[in-house]
């Protein structure tokens, strides 16, 4: 793990490559032995949230929630990129269950960015060693993309001149794990602004909606949540501090909306490598269907270089946050990229999916059906997509007017000199589309023409395909380093410990795994 060799300069943060593959096996395992394919549809039919299996993949059972606690807390302090690959392993197995671990990564992530030592102790040691579900309140009703326009209150509660707490009152909406999660962080407006809570799941005044009816994601529990004067002591205020709520809740979005990134790319390929599969079996016209062009390079190809695509995309910036590039959202517009172009890929694929299964697939006995319903998810939460173009592209218009044009010629130019040393990559291609962005951004400039929101978000689908689009060095994850056999854990814990690994102090942040990317803010 990462912190035994931070003290070798630029060593990335993360698992090394034995103990992450460890965990990998261990899903799959796990999925297969306890989520057949039958049982899986059973429950998507029946509409049933499987709690045991939920707590079991963050308890003692699978232990995944360790990959998001750092070492000070008992967990074993995954870096970015093993949160990529264990979400899209866990969106192959279904995106609901996947969705009830991000709830709790969520939920804790308040506290990872802004609470006091002793709130992390307390909280990120319970999620570490009891296995406590999180769930993350910020969505309301009428505050959904616009976080601002939140209406849930902080009142302050004074006794004998001393502020003692907080009594809480609101409502909030689409709240995954909203049902069944033991703790909660509530985002509220408190006099200085809006402000993290962590709010106990048994508090006065506090109740639970029952579970919404969705389209997919059936095995997630989603509820709305009322608070009618909800008592919250002081201490459970994040941070100790009023008004840092909306400032926290960006500061990570480079890095979770690549946890919902790699949920788009698991799903995708997940219903993928099933029309691939059937399209090798499927006899129609004296042939299987795997040997007609007009099927595979309608259906299958170009949807396999998408999501190819967009995992280089993912790669690349979980790869530069784990070497502590993303420090206070420094890599935020690449993760949007990645969210964007990943989410929308993996809806696509699983659309092709059932197309690629005629009849068969419009049915709910096949699971590209089911993954279809599932995946759609992915482009509506943490930031829909067309936040996620708006997003891209203030951002990298903002380059190009700073740059006078120079930022996509820049890279173009860069991507013709790359064709030169290497004519095999596609590099020439990809210059061609850089040049044509950036000739695209210019016409816009000089028509005023981004004053139309509709032109604003084009710009950023477009500037979305260039970047994923554009060759890649492979990434740094080869270079990383390996852990000794004798300090490496055991897998799952329940195998043969009950904590990840013996502590092991980081020496630059108390939270160790994430020293190295932008420190887990809520998102
Ligand atoms: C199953 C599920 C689970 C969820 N889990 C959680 C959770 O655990 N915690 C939590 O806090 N929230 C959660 N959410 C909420 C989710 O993050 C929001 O639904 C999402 O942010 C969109 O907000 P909204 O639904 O209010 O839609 P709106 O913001 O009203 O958007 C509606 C449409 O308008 C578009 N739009 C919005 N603003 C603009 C704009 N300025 N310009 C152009 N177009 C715009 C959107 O892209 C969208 O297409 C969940 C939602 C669902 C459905």
């Amino acid at each position: 793990m990462a912190t035994t060799d931070l003290s070798v300069s630029n060593a990335a943060a993360g698992l090394d490559a034995e103990t992450l593959s460890m965990m990998l096996a261990a899903l799959h395992d796990f999925a297969r032995h306890e989520l057949p394919d039958s049982r899986m549809l059973e429950l998507d039919h029946e509409d049933i949230c499987p709690e045991d299996l939920v707590r079991a993949m963050c308890g003692e059972q699978l232990g995944i929630q360790l990959l998001f606690i750092p070492e000070a807390y008992g967990g074993m302090g995954g870096g970015s990129f093993d949160v990529y690959r264990v979400c899209e392993q866990m969106a192959r197995l279904d995106v609901g269950l996947a969705t009830s671990v991000l709830a709790t990564f969520l939920g804790s992530d308040p506290l990872f960015v802004g609470g006091t030592p002793e709130q992390k102790k307390v909280w990120l040691t319970r999620i570490a060693e009891s296995g406590i579900l999180f769930a993350y309140g910020a969505t309301e009703p009428e505050a959904g993309s616009d976080l601002g326009a939140l209406r849930t209150t902080a009142v302050p509660v004074v006794e004998n001149d001393k502020l003692v707490g907080y009594r809480i009152n609101g409502r909030k909406q689409w709240i995954s794990n909203g049902g069944i999660a033991d703790a909660y962080t509530i985002l509220a407006l408190a006099p200085a602004g809006p402000t993290w809570f962590v709010l106990e799941r048994d508090a006065d005044g506090f109740t639970k909606n029952k579970p919404e009816d969705k389209h997919g994601i059936r095995l997630s529990n989603t509820a709305a949540l009322f608070l009618d004067d909800v008592f919250v002591p002081l201490d459970n205020l994040v941070g100790g501090v009023e008004g840092q709520g909306l400032v926290q809740a960006q500061q990570v979005f480079g890095y979770t909306r690549l946890m919902v990134a790699a949920f788009g790319l698991g799903a995708g390929w997940s219903a993928l490598d099933r029309a691939i599969a059937y399209s090798t079996e499927r006899i129609q016209a004296g042939a299987p269907l795997s040997e007609k062009q007009g099927y595979t390079h309608k259906l299958i190809v170009p949807h396999v270089v998408r999501l190819e695509a967009a995992r280089a995309s993912i790669e690349e910036t979980t790869t530069r946050i784990d070497a502590g590039e993303g420090e206070n959202g420094a890599l935020n517009t690449e993760g949007a990229i990645g969210k964007y172009f990943a989410t929308e890929s993996g809806n696509t694929a699983a659309e092709a999916a059932i197309q690629a299964h005629g009849g068969y697939g419009y049915t709910r006995d096949y699971i590209v059906e089911k993954i279809k319903r599932d995946v759609r998810i992915t482009t509506i939460y943490e930031g829909t997509s067309e936040i996620m173009e708006m997003t891209i592209a203030r951002d990298r218009w903002q380059q190009h007017l700073k740059t006078r044009g120079e930022y996509y010629r820049e890279r173009a130019r860069e991507l013709d000199a790359l064709h030169a040393r290497r004519p095999d990559v596609g590099a020439n291609a990809a210059a061609l589309a850089t040049w044509a962005l950036a000739g695209v951004l210019e016409a816009c400039r000089v028509g005023r023409l981004t004053r139309n929101q509709h032109v604003l978000l084009r710009l950023g689908e477009l500037i979305a395909w260039a970047e994923c689009g554009q060759p890649r060095p492979p990434t740094a994850r080869c270079r990383r380093r390996r852990t000794p056999a004798s300090l490496r854990p055991s897998w799952p814990p329940s195998a043969g410990r009950s904590r990840a690994r013996p502590h092991r102090p980081s020496p630059s942040t108390d939270r160790a795994g994430y020293a190295a990317r932008p420190r887990r803010t809520p998102s």
